[in-house]
């Protein structure tokens, strides 16, 4: 598949566009007839059909050649960077395209925090990361259990916390504890006075 025309700058020569995908030509291969098409465009047909595409002749995957002068030559074509819808103005040639794909700001860069799907550009990963993402982690679980949570899980409370569970069970065994030990006292000493006020109240 060639590259789109409206990629370019200017009106493309007629002579570097492919006849099948009717674009820019990518990687041209002709066939002995001498018609030109991109190799990712013209190889599975003459794979399939044997034939020339434009209908001319029989020809087989063999005998397509490369035609390096008419490469050269597109390869110095000014295009926009794959990245224009994006934002990037770069405007480079053919040649250095790759290149400059590899550096692009624009370049779409996946959110490395777990969870997390969204695709934004290279050049704002990093505060997406570490400032806007809804799975980056915001901060130590105040349950107790020491599991680092995401922004997410704090906000929507989407940790259910095993640690504080137990933790409400130790607060009760120390409540029990307690009465245990008060009404221990009050067998010994105190209760027995109870005792007897109750008794005489009554
Ligand atoms: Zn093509
Ligand atoms: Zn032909
Ligand atoms: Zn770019
Ligand atoms: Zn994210
Ligand atoms: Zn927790």
């Amino acid at each position: 598949m060639g590259f789109e025309l409206d990629r370019f700058k200017g009106t493309v020569d007629p002579d570097f566009k492919c006849n099948l995908c009717n674009k820019v030509l990518e990687d041209p291969l002709t066939t002995p007839c001498g018609h030109v098409f991109c190799s990712g465009c013209v190889l599975p047909w003459v794979v399939q059909q044997n034939s020339c595409p434009v209908k001319c002749q029989r020809i087989s995957a063999k005998e397509l050649n490369h035609v390096l002068p008419l490469r050269n030559l597109i390869l110095k074509l000014e295009i926009k960077c794959d990245n224009h819808a994006r934002g990037c103005d770069a405007v480079v040639t053919l040649q250095h395209l790759a290149e400059h794909a590899e550096t692009c700001d624009f370049s779409p860069a996946k959110c490395g925090n777990r969870g997390c799907e969204e695709v934004v550009s290279a050049r704002d990963l990093d505060a997406h990361m570490r400032e806007a993402c809804e799975h980056r982690a915001a901060g130590i679980c105040e349950g107790g259990c020491g599991l680092t949570l995401t922004l997410r899980e704090q906000k929507s409370s989407g940790h259910c916390c095993k640690h504080a569970d137990i933790k409400k069970f130790q607060v009760f065994q120390l409540d029990f504890k307690f009465l245990r030990w008060f009404f221990s006292c009050v067998e010994t000493d105190l209760f027995p006075k109870l005792q007897r006020k109750l008794y005489f109240a009554s």
